[in-house]
């Protein structure tokens, strides 16, 4: 068993305030593989008193905005350097398919390092004319120290939409990652402390939610709290958030429609539709897990997407050849289980799917990628977000119908379309209320373009230039140029 005992605090390994551990356990055995020390109000107080020092007193915000990009410039090429070792790390806590980590995930999270390497030099302030004897600019300065959560299906990745855009911009930052998969964010501290980011820029101090991450969201030097993670813990910390006047942005929960329309090629979109759902096993925020199909291809359509959801290699994550891996952990696997008992208990068609293959260690986290037809919108499994390889397929013919059954959830994360016919995408892309429409594509997120929630899939931009927004806060600067001035008190 991997051990890692102590916390990544003012740019040095420290001792924890107590002995106490949490195990992490390897979803494709279910069996611990990495013992971590668990952080408690005191470490967290330990990481932002660092981080606070560091932005005060050290030389980050202040050094030539070049230099700061030339360091996280040299951070991506650090990443690129050990992608497959982390791969190794994130498949191995949180049970993804190899071929998703190794192969796209990791690569591309240097882009993240590279892109805002890029931005740093150019956060600028304006010049406003309010009139001739007055001369006002803007200044865009950090915001201090950002206590950033993470969830835990792509760590490293939730953590370069902060990470990057936070350091670009002059800020110092504490992660708090889930209590299921630090240990990638732990060893990520080696890559930065090689970059050569000056201590106390960056802490990490794993535990669990209610005890570190609500001290880090709840300390009166965090100026700032990033959060991704489910909604119900999105309200919490917006509480938090609000009783310390903090700026919060929640990356939440989705139940994302994808649409598929008749004039489009059928076998592309079903495997467009099986991507969007079962990728990283089903455990994305963005997954397309309400699936609406057009009347007159339906039974076509759904016949090919139940063989070939059947087809789906479900195995060993770190074999090449899986497709996909495994649950992260036992409760998400839980949760799994009983929202699909409930979609059976509330009469919806089983199609293929709805339990763990047939020949999985009983203790892994495996769950067969599931689909199911003759969903109703009021049934749980067509309104409460599942978080896995699970897709409810309903049928479609009017497009007003359509749009209210494809916005009558309380998310708005994501929708995808796919359809030949231009006006008609163009128009349901406005309809749709979701933070991105994809037309003919699904899931593709990228480091230049921003990304968030609409309704109670959370507030903020993360990626794209919006995100700076996020990580700056804004000086307007008045200087009197005029030779005259006005004394109000005269007689
Ligand atoms: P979660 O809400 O259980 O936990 C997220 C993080 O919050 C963890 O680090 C956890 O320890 C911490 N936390 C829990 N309770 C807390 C509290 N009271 N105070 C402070 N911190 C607390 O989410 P999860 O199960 O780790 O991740 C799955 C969820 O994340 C899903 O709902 C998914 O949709 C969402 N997600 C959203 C995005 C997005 O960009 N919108 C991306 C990935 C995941």
């Amino acid at each position: 068993m991997k051990i890692y005992d102590q916390f990544f605090i003012d740019g040095e390994w420290v001792e924890p305030s107590t002995g106490d551990r949490f195990e992490s356990p390897n979803p494709a055995t279910g069996q611990p593989w990495a013992s971590v020390a668990e952080g408690r109000a005191e470490d967290i107080d330990r990481a932002v008193q660092s981080a606070h020092n560091a932005f005060e007193n050290g030389p980050w915000h202040i050094m030539p905005a070049s230099q700061r990009s030339e360091i996280l410039r040299r951070l991506g090429d650090l990443v690129l350097k050990h992608s497959d070792h982390l791969a190794k790390l994130e498949t191995t806590d949180n049970g993804k398919a190899i071929r998703e980590t190794g192969g796209v995930e990791i690569p591309a999270i240097a882009k993240w390092y590279y892109y805002f390497a890029g931005l740093a030099e150019t956060i600028e302030g304006r010049t406003i004319p309010v009139n001739n004897d007055l001369h006002v600019h803007t200044v865009r300065e950090p915001v201090g120290v950002c206590g950033c959560i993470l969830p835990w299906n792509s760590p490293l990745l939730m953590a370069a939409f902060k990470l990057a855009p936070a350091l670009a911009a002059g800020n110092t930052v504490v992660f708090k990652p889930s209590e299921n998969t630090s240990v990638s964010i732990l060893e990520f501290a080696n890559l930065i402390q090689e970059a050569g980011i000056p201590p106390g820029v960056v802490n990490i101090v794993p535990g669990y939610g209610p005890v570190a991450g609500k001290a880090l969201a709840q300390h009166p030097l965090v100026d700032k709290i990033a959060f991704t993670g489910g909604t119900e813990t999105g309200k919490q910390i917006a509480h938090y958030a609000a009783d310390g006047v903090k700026r919060v942005s929640l990356e939440l929960g989705g139940k994302s429609p994808n649409i598929v329309f008749d004039d489009y090629d059928l076998e592309e979109a079903v495997v467009g539709v099986m991507s969007g759902i079962f990728v990283a096993a089903g455990q994305t925020c963005v997954a397309g897990s309400r699936l609406f199909v057009h009347d007159k291809i339906y039974d076509e359509f759904l016949d090919l997407l139940v063989k070939r959801t059947r087809q789906i290699r479900v195995d060993n994550p770190m074999d090449p050849t899986t497709q996909m891996g495994a649950q992260t952990c036992q409760s998400q696997l839980n949760k799994i289980k009983e929202l699909v008992q409930s979609g059976i208990d509330e009469g919806a068609d089983l199609m293929t799917g709805g339990k763990p293959p047939q020949d999985a260690d009983p203790s892994s986290y495996f769950f067969l990628p599931t689909v199911f037809s003759g969903v109703q919108t009021n049934m749980r499994i067509a309104q409460e977000e599942i978080f896995g390889p699970v897709v409810s397929v309903f049928r479609f013919s009017e497009e007003d119908e359509l749009v209210e059954k494809a916005n009558g959830v309380k998310y708005g994360l994501a929708a995808g379309l796919w359809t030949r016919d231009v006006k008609r995408a163009l128009r349901l892309s406005r309809r749709l209320k979701a933070g991105s429409v994809w037309i003919n594509c699904y899931r593709k997120i990228n480091w230049a373009v921003p990304f968030g929630g609409f309704k109670m899939s959370g507030y903020g931009r993360e990626n794209g230039q919006e995100v700076l927004d996020l990580f700056t806060q804004t000086k307007s600067v008045w200087i009197d140029i005029s030779e005259d001035y006005i004394d109000p008190y005269a007689t």
